[in-house]
């Protein structure tokens, strides 16, 4: 195998992917055309171009960068060879679910628009309904096409020599999953009894409602917080964010390759959106202000990931500025959507002077995030692992897992729809990790106001140059010489260890 060409096709792949997303979401172009893209690249994703990186995967050791390239590129070649048998069911999923209505008592609401219409009703049995309804949808309208997706995915493990699908993963993105599920079970455990008290007197100030009344058809609307958008005008939302990079050294208008697309057109996302088509060199930033917390968080998120693909450095190689552990790039990104909730920033930036309600808020948002995902990694190990049970057996450990996790009755509909491609959420779990020590290390060094540090963001640039050639470990045994802990999250969600672990 010429593997210059191949990276080198690999990258145009990625660009000419990135560029169509870009075009579309941006409102720019009306079709979404990858298909073309994919055609015009099938000799990536071929079977055989798969075991040739495996082999040179399997002739690469120590740990070198050589070996980090090989890594990367197998992860690249499979996640394309699942990509290619997956995309028709992928398609017919999008077409479904968009044309998808349901029925809430005398409205037809959009499928796809009904999670928002849930976050902003006040009335909890008719959340309730919408919420049944959804469910309803999911199983009847979309189940056979998630359950085709999920049984692809476990046939391209299969042809491709892996015992599982969660073998697979783990091999190639280099993770131990087992592991890393007996960390966040840990952590569940470690917070199952403060979950409900920390939550219990949120739930009542923003819902009316006690931890005991608490239905999973309440927490959208527990994470939208309306009565908190007064902290957050979308007018202050741009500079907000501008002004922050300035803090830390960076001027964002002035910055080479990257375009902060904040033009209003029809059909542009309305949630931002960061669109790397070249990295580094040529970046998009995407925003349709509106205001309201969730658009800062989501603006701050994904400037994080801006930020982090416009600083690598052009000179490293292809796989350690396109590939790698995404838990690097959603570590930045969570860092800088953080700020959004530290109290320091919400006084120097938007003028907040009390942040109690929004700081305590994202901590029980936080909390009910990490253990739903400590419960979603469980149930991915079991849905791909080798052993996995029929498909009733399956909706039944989902409902037991998440339900055990978020301490409410969880449904079983969801249970091949609420799933991550590639053990994503493995991703968010090691970058809430990881985010928590960079961010403790940055207070240490430069203060509460890190942020306002041009040395702070001296070390950011120069974390960001690596792209993600170092995984999670590797990165905060370079910074730190510390192994990544839930305890550190923990503590820094202001909870401790019960006294005895049995
Ligand atoms: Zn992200």
């Amino acid at each position: 195998m010429d593997l210059d060409a191949y990276r080198h096709n690999a990258e145009r792949f990625i660009t000419e992917l990135m560029r169509e997303y870009y075009r579309h979401y941006a409102g720019l172009k009306d079709s979404f055309e990858i298909e073309a893209i994919y055609a015009a690249h099938e000799g990536l994703f071929r079977r055989d171009a798969v075991h040739a990186l495996r082999e040179l995967d399997a002739r690469s050791d120590g740990n070198g960068d050589e070996r980090r390239r090989a890594r990367m590129l197998l992860d690249f070649a499979v996640e394309g060879y699942v990509g290619e048998a997956t995309k028709a069911v992928e398609e017919e999923l999008a077409r479904t679910e968009a044309a998808l209505t349901i029925e809430v008592g005398h409205d037809r609401i959009g499928f796809r628009e009904a999670p928002v219409v849930q976050a902003n009703e006040a009335d909890p049995d008719r959340r309730a309904a919408i919420e049944r309804a959804l469910l309803t949808a999911t199983d009847e309208e979309l189940g056979s096409h998630y359950r085709e997706r999920i049984e692809r995915q476990h046939a391209c493990a299969t042809e491709l020599g892996w015992t599982s699908y969660a073998d697979m993963c783990e091999h190639c993105k280099g993770i131990d999953l087992r592991a890393l599920a007996g960390q966040t079970a840990a952590f569940a455990y470690d917070s199952a009894e403060s979950y409900p008290r920390l939550l219990d007197p949120e739930l009542r100030r923003t819902l009316g409602i006690g931890f005991d009344e608490l239905r999973r058809a309440d927490l959208p609307r527990f994470f939208r917080t309306a009565e908190q958008d007064r902290h957050f005008p979308a007018a202050r939302l741009t500079e907000s964010f501008v002004g922050t990079m300035v803090g830390l050294g960076i001027d964002v208008s002035g910055q080479d390759g990257v375009t902060f697309d904040i033009g209003s057109r029809p059909n542009k996302s309305p949630r931002a959106f960061c669109a790397p088509v070249r990295v580094p060199g040529e970046v998009y930033l995407v925003v349709a202000p509106v205001g309201g917390r969730d658009d800062y968080a989501t603006l701050f998120h994904e400037g994080g990931h801006t930020e982090h693909t416009a600083n690598v450095d052009p000179a490293l190689p292809f796989e350690f500025r396109r590939l790698g552990d995404n838990s690097i790039s959603e570590t930045y990104a969570f860092l800088l959507q953080h700020l959004v909730e530290d109290p320091e920033w919400l006084a120097r930036h938007l003028n907040v002077e009390d942040p109690s309600e929004v700081v305590t808020h994202a901590k029980a948002q936080r909390l009910v995030y990490l253990r739903r995902y400590a419960g979603k990694i469980a149930y991915e190990l079991e849905l791909h692992g080798a052993g996995a049970g029929g498909f009733t057996a399956l909706a039944g450990r989902y409902s037991a897992l998440l339900g055990a996790a978020l301490q409410i009755k969880w449904p079983t509909e969801t249970f091949l729809a609420d799933v991550d491609e590639g053990f994503y959420c493995a991703c968010y779990l090691r970058a809430w990790a990881l985010e928590t020590h960079l961010r403790s290390y940055l207070r240490d060094r430069f203060g509460p106001a890190w942020f306002e540090s041009r040395e702070a963001g001296e070390v950011l640039r120069g974390l960001w140059r690596d792209g993600q050639r170092l995984d999670a470990e590797e990165l905060l045994g370079e910074l730190t010489g510390a192994r990544l802990d839930f305890g550190a999250v923990l503590a820094d969600l202001g909870l401790t260890k019960p006294w005895t672990r049995h």
